[in-house]
């Protein structure tokens, strides 16, 4: 949710038109002009606004072909820009700012874009409610009660509304406080994110991979259906195949049989009928299958009954290609292979496919205290649980393991480990080791290395985390606590490894339900609770806690089916307030 083309908070307004989204901003930016914020505001507008006037020297210089005027006088300037090319988005526009001369952006319109908004709602006007669906509103300004824990304005209130925006802002501050500031720095989830992604390239190496090891992979072409399928029109039924232009008759004679991998060659005249099985092709003009059930052989004579329903032309017959066309683009490059693309690639008959090289991932863990699972337990250890977790979670992603164990606790053993993972890994990934206050010579050896950020994330469980790249190849160093690795892999590494992949259609769910009992959160940071989620009796989805939340108890993630994320503009959600759930199926 931050803009790389902007520095300054940004906030948006999101309504129905009717609601009287500028009447509110002309109310509300005297009051903030008088607390000492200098606002610029963006605005969306009709496709073919203009600010000009025909007839003007400028309206009449831009139609002799000036893609850009600029027009000054003592009081004020404007810039008019043709975008031929297309409407600027949001972070292109603030770009056109100067923002050494403006604290606060307000923006009015760009609903599909991502970035905090206050939501303006009027009871009066029966329309629906947008948070449900739009995470970016961080509270509504509103004259009902509707159930949910951002924070609820008086949309009346104007005064209310700039307190609001103020202690937003002071927020906005903490969290993009930037390196210079803070050290190490703390960042929003989403910021982090941001910079994670920014710093990592999509793949360019290809591979022609097996049907066998497809699955998780992610295709670098398209796959075209090289046949049809089914090849022909084939029978959905065991029945008998007559022709459409022939229903209706008392009796057909059965002139012969055919089996599904086999075919009947004559052409079906009037008056005949086919025994037909399941998948066996449909003889040439016929075109219409009768279900056996409906049928009274007599010696080579066959009746219909059809008191139960008439026989409808085509009926009980799949055309050939009704699955897949021949020609057509079945996949997209940029599709990850699932179960049921790679039964569709063998129904087609093809046995390989062109994909992205898997990444190889290789991991450790550091820490005195940890030692291997199904070593004799030694006092004062815990067993590794990070490195199983980790590698499950990236073998679900379709990555290949280079698994480095545990690093013994030396300099030499670190330098020696790290630099035989960053020349044969495509990403090197640490747990534990990464806090303030863990052993220097981690960061020291890191350092020594590559460029590796340490960062204080705003986020529980999770908050350090390390990325950075060693050589070219990323870096991340994930907390020690085990239901905190889960949490920062899920909102950090996932992403940041499909980018890597080149999964171009991958959103995380986001959903949202009712929550059935209050959810702890601090203001200012975002929480991420450990929920199961279900369908309630009303046919609405609740959500409650999976009890403790210790982020050292592993079993919260486990019984968990979702994580409740309570964003940093709210404190604690309530009973029945509606939450932002992300679930976890498929995920883990
Ligand atoms: P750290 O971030 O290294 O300070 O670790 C925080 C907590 O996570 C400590 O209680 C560690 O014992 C625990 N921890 C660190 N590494 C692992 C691991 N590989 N498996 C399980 N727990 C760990
Ligand atoms: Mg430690």
């Amino acid at each position: 949710m931050s803009f790389s083309n902007c520095s300054l908070p940004v906030l948006g307004f999101a309504a129905f038109s009717g609601t009287g989204k500028t009447t509110l901003l002309e109310q509300l930016i005297p009051l903030l002009v008088e607390s000492g914020i200098r606002i610029a505001m963006v605005k969306h507008a009709h496709h073919d606004f203009d600010v000009d006037k025909p007839g003007k020297d400028s309206f009449r210089l831009r139609k002799a072909g000036a893609e850009q005027m600029l027009i000054s006088s003592r009081r004020r300037h404007a810039l008019m820009t043709e975008t031929a090319d297309g409407e600027y988005s949001l972070n292109q526009l603030l770009n056109r700012l100067d923002q050494t001369r403006a604290d606060l952006v307000l923006v009015e319109g760009f609903k599909h874009e991502r970035f905090p908004k206050i939501e303006l709602h009027r009871e009066t006007l029966g329309k629906p409610w947008l948070f449900p669906d739009d995470s970016n509103i961080v509270a509504v300004a509103c004259d009902s009660q509707p159930a949910t824990a951002l924070p609820r304005l008086d949309i009346n209130n104007i005064t209310a509304i700039r307190d609001f925006i103020l202690r937003w802002m002071e927020g906005h501050k903490a969290q993009t406080a930037t390196c210079d500031s803070l050290s190490p720095t703390m960042l929003s989830v989403d910021a982090g994110r941001e910079k994670i992604l920014t710093a990592l390239n999509e793949p360019t190496a290809k591979a022609w991979l097996p049907l066998e090891a497809l699955h998780g992979q992610v295709l670098a072409e398209d796959v075209v259906a090289p046949v049809n399928v089914p090849s022909s029109t084939n029978s959905a039924m065991d029945g008998y195949a007559i022709r459409s232009d022939d229903i209706g008759r008392d009796r057909y004679r059965i002139v012969g049989e055919v089996f599904a991998g086999h075919h009947y060659r004559e052409t079906l005249n009037q008056g005949e009928c086919v025994r037909i099985m399941t998948g066996a092709p449909v003889p040439q003009d016929a075109d219409t299958v009768i279900m056996r059930e409906q049928a009274t052989v007599d010696g080579d004579l066959v009746r219909f009954d059809t008191s139960k329903g008439a026989v409808r032309a085509g009926q009980n017959v799949r055309q050939a290609g009704e699955d897949l066309k021949y020609g057509a683009t079945v996949f997209s490059a940029g599709s990850r292979m699932n179960a049921a693309s790679v039964g569709m690639m063998a129904s087609l008959g093809m046995d390989k496919a062109c994909c992205f090289k898997p990444i190889k991932v290789a991991l450790f863990s550091t820490g005195d205290e940890v030692q291997a699972p199904g070593t004799e337990a030694k006092e004062n250890c815990i067993y590794d649980a990070n490195r199983f977790t980790l590698r499950s979670l990236l073998e679900q992603l379709g990555c290949e393991v280079l698994d480095l164990g545990i690093i013994e606790d030396s300099e030499q053993s670190l330098t020696d480990t790290l630099t035989n993972a960053m020349e044969n890994a495509d990403m090197v990934m640490s747990s534990g080791g990464v806090s303030v206050g863990d052993a220097d010579y981690i960061k020291t050896v890191l350092a020594n290395l590559g460029d590796i950020n340490f960062w204080r994330v705003n986020m529980r469980p999770g908050r350090p985390l390390a990325f950075g790249k060693l050589g070219d190849t990323p870096f991340f160093g994930l907390p020690g606590n085990p239901v905190a690795v889960m949490v920062t892999f899920l909102q950090f590494v996932e992403p940041a490894i499909r980018k890597m992949q080149g999964d171009k259609f991958w959103q995380p769910q986001r959903i949202s339900a009712i929550t059935q009992e209050k959810i702890r959160s601090r203001l200012g940071r975002t929480e991420y609770t450990r929920g199961i989620y279900s369908i309630g009796a009303n046919g609405q989805l609740e959500v409650r806690s999976t009890g403790s939340q210790g982020s050292g108890i592993l079993r919260s993630m486990y019984e968990a089916n979702c994580l409740i994320e309570v964003s940093p503009e709210v404190e604690n959600a309530e009973t029945g307030d509606r939450v932002t759930i992300i679930p976890l199926a498929s995920r883990l």
